[in-house]
């Protein structure tokens, strides 16, 4: 049978690792970017770039792929839903819709008995003073907000100032008094099929991911739990493809859902090199319809995230042979700019 052509929305280093695990399995990806300068351009066998919204351009793309995943999940519902009218987009493009807004993703996990932590839609000042419940609570965009953006700190109703902008939508998240962050990668396959990988523990600084490990340093009983979740959200959504639920658990040791990416996940970029098979092989697999192979743990790794100018000093760095180091050819160094990885495991 003639291997399908994958297409990509998004060119970052997601879409990069996604186009490099395609070419270990023989599939050939075409990634369309809106960033002329993506990494995965470096990466990928055909680079499309234009604007989302450019009907050309999406014409252009779908014409050269068999199917289509995506990187981020920051794309309009009515572009996705566009391209599955001709090419079939993995995962389902209501599923996307469903998560890349807090509001209703707070509100599926509730609905399926899986503990978040305390919310509610904000629209203006006087719903923070209706929900001072809720405080000290962090006040977030219902949409388009990533590693921290689009979020306030409200220790009360005094810091309710003018910067918050009241022609977005927000929710009030209760603060947790945060031991320790997890999340759980997991693939499916199909009904009750998966692959998941065991629980890794992330260090965030600035509200950006720095540091993932594994093993988890938690109990058998979050361990239980959190997969047990994962997998009830995977099935819940009849999910194709790799999804990373991350988790809060407070200082009396209770489990929350913080939020689910319905893609490849920074926190699973060790399982490259950790397991036989990683988060973007298995992705890859489940949405081309290839064999599932038992994923396994080979070594106990831990990865660092290279973050603005940390990248200047590693790319002059030599590594041992239990170190991998990842650049992702960003054209631009930025601070707060995710540039590159580095993964060490334990030999
Ligand atoms: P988010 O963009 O919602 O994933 O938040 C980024 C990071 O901010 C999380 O990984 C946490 O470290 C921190 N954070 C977010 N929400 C809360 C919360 N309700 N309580 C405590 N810390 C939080």
């Amino acid at each position: 049978m003639n291997q399908p052509v994958l297409g990509i929305i998004g060119g970052g280093q997601l879409g990069s690792m996604l186009s490099e695990a395609a070419k270990k399995v023989d599939i050939k990806t075409v990634v369309l970017s809106d960033d002329p300068d993506a990494p995965a351009k470096n990466f990928t066998n055909k680079f499309i770039y234009g604007k989302y919204h450019d009907t050309k351009i999406i014409t252009e793309f779908v014409n050269s792929v068999d199917l289509v995943t995506y990187e981020f999940e920051n794309i309009p519902f009515d572009i996705l839903n566009e391209i599955n009218k001709s090419k079939s987009v993995l995962p389902k493009p209501e599923i996307n819709s469903l998560i890349q807004n807090r509001l209703t993703e707070k509100d599926f996990l509730n609905k399926n008995n899986i503990i978040t932590t305390k919310y509610a839609l904000i629209k203006n000042k006087d719903e923070i003073k209706d929900n001072e419940n809720l405080l000290p609570g962090l006040l977030k965009t219902t949409t388009l907000g990533y590693d921290g953006k689009g979020q306030y700190k409200l220790n009360s109703l005094i810091d309710i100032n003018e910067d918050i902008d009241f022609t977005k939508e927000y929710i009030l998240e209760k603060f947790i008094n945060l031991k320790k962050e997890i999340s759980i990668v997991i693939c499916r396959f199909g009904n009750q099929k998966y692959e998941i990988y065991e629980p890794i523990e992330n260090v965030h600084e600035d509200q950006i991911l720095k540091h993932s490990k594994i093993p988890a340093e938690v109990s058998e009983t979050i361990k239980v739990k959190s997969k047990e979740w994962a997998k009830q959200i995977v099935e819940e959504l009849d999910y194709i493809g790799t999804l990373c639920v991350e988790f809060f658990i407070d200082k009396n040791e209770n489990l929350y859902v913080n939020e689910i990416a319905p893609r490849v996940h920074n926190s699973g970029h060790l399982t490259i090199n950790s397991h036989n098979v990683s988060q973007f092989e298995n992705h890859i697999r489940a949405v081309c319809g290839l064999e599932k192979i038992d994923t396994k743990k080979i070594y106990n790794a831990q990865m660092i995230n290279l973050i603005g100018d940390d990248i200047t000093i590693y790319r002059n760095k030599t590594f041992k042979e239990n170190e991998f180091f990842y650049d992702y050819l960003k054209k631009q160094i930025k601070a707060k700019r995710k540039m590159g990885h580095l993964t060490i495991i334990e030999k």
